[in-house]
């Protein structure tokens, strides 16, 4: 199976190279060079959900990993349920958040680190390999629980010290093994600069065999096709077949990977009527779609915090779906912007309802909410549990969310952190010293 380069459509690579290198020349992302659709859509919405992603994930890949392989895959990496209750008489919740993280990252980032350990394992390497990134927060524990106890491969998570929540903090920096996180004695930005100056350090990144964990993987991006799957079948075994294409899909996005596995899905066959990408303040797809001009403002912070980008990375590859591969955008696609206080009345309107969601699927119901004809039936993805963003919850709610037994558990356990200063002689030493 073929993978191009956007940016240079000529230099194609398999899955493999494109998981392993992450981009192309030039930064550039890669993407699929043909995509075809799935001869029996109804087929394999029909079968149980781990055949049904082995199915989804062999269609996207090709023959390159055989069918045995893509179920150990599946089975280690997508161990966690997806659920799509029904919220009210129009719409359900796509609950994507019931993995270890507690967030719909987990789908992309297991997917991604169990890709990388079988190709490791392929090659009989004993070259070690080092995942090394930087987290605010809530990428960090996606990668650390993804990367635990993965045969060969190590991972380092640098984060500011006290800059993140302490339930957060517990929530990754209690793994050990082979995992390593670094409280930083410093902001985000300096995190991230010391992550680069490794990258840049030849004798660094060959010795450790650096590789990032970054979100533009094509690995994780086709692992979140599978549970855009899972909410179809739902839909299909609850109310059938005609109710399918009445389906409209909402998805608070930000850097828009989510998005993109969307429509994905649509462009290998999901049975569904349209996609609405929803953002907070940092709006500029819905302003690009309305004017065709691409014209990025400053980031704004919001309550939404995992959706503050203002260039989405992702982008250019949705582009690619209507370019290359022939989805009609104009047709399938639409977005518009949500403001902190209308998610936060989102969040009353649906807590009210019996319903308690975090900030970002709360944006995307309220989104879903005002575009939803009458004829048509809406899935909201809700992509972080409440527990998540405690903070927002209690301000906006006046409630405590009681904890769910993932950060129960970790809630008493010691935080194994190293402190390093901000410098990089220092983060340095302790790479080497591992
Ligand atoms: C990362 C994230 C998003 C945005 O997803 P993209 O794929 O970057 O658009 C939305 N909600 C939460 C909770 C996130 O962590």
């Amino acid at each position: 199976m073929n993978l191009i380069n956007i940016k240079h459509p000529q230099e194609k690579v398999s899955f493999r190279e494109a998981v392993t290198r992450g981009l192309g020349s030039d930064q550039g992302l890669y993407f699929f060079e043909h995509l075809t659709a799935l001869p029996d859509p109804l087929t394999v919405l029909r079968m149980d959900r781990e055949s049904r992603n082995v199915a989804v994930l062999g269609h996207l890949l090709g023959d390159e990993l055989d069918t045995e392989t893509l179920t150990t895959l599946v089975r280690s990496a997508l161990d966690f349920p997806v659920a799509c209750p029904r919220v009210s008489p129009q719409m359900r919740a796509l609950e994507l958040f019931h993995g270890p993280s507690l967030a719909f990252k987990d789908f992309g980032a297991r997917f991604m680190a169990r890709c990388l350990a079988h190709f490791r394992a392929e090659d009989s390497s004993d070259q070690p390999m080092t995942i090394l990134t930087a987290t605010s927060g809530d990428t960090g524990a996606a990668v650390a629980h993804a990367y635990h106890g993965q045969p060969g491969i190590r991972a380092v998570v640098l984060y500011p010290r006290g800059k993140i929540t302490p339930l957060q903090e517990k929530l990754f920096c209690t793994l050990g093994g082979n995992i390593t996180t670094l409280a930083v004695d410093s902001d985000f930005d300096c995190c991230q600069s010391l992550v680069k100056q490794a990258f840049d350090d030849v004798e660094i990144r060959e010795g450790l065999g650096l590789n990032s964990a970054n979100s533009i993987n094509i690995a994780r991006l086709v692992a979140q096709v599978t549970y855009y799957f899972d909410a179809a079948a739902q839909v299909l075994a609850e109310d059938g077949e005609a109710a399918l294409e009445r389906q409209v899909l909402c998805v608070p996005s930000g850097n828009f990977g989510n998005l993109t596995a969307g429509l994905l899905a649509l462009a290998i066959g999901l049975p569904c009527k349209r996609m609405i990408a929803a953002t907070n303040a940092n709006d500029t797809v819905p302003r690009y779609l309305a004017s065709g001009r691409w014209d990025p403002n400053p980031t704004q912070a919001t309550i939404t915090n995992a959706m503050d980008v203002s260039q989405p990375n992702n982008f250019p590859r949705v582009l690619e779906l209507g370019e290359r591969h022939g989805l009609d955008l104009a047709a399938l696609l639409s977005a518009c912007s949500v403001s902190d206080d209308d998610t936060a009345a989102a969040m009353r309107a649906l807590h009210q309802d019996g319903y308690l969601a975090d900030p970002h699927s709360a944006l995307a119901w309220k989104a879903l909410g005002e575009s939803l004809d009458e004829d048509e039936q809406g899935i909201f993805l809700c992509t972080a549990h409440p527990a998540k963003f405690l903070e927002v919850i209690r301000d906006v709610l006046e409630l405590d969310v009681p904890l769910p037994p993932a950060l129960a558990e970790v809630a008493d356990k010691e935080v194994l952190s190293d402190v390093i200063p901000g410098e990089f002689a220092a983060f340095r030493q302790k790479l080497l010293d591992l």
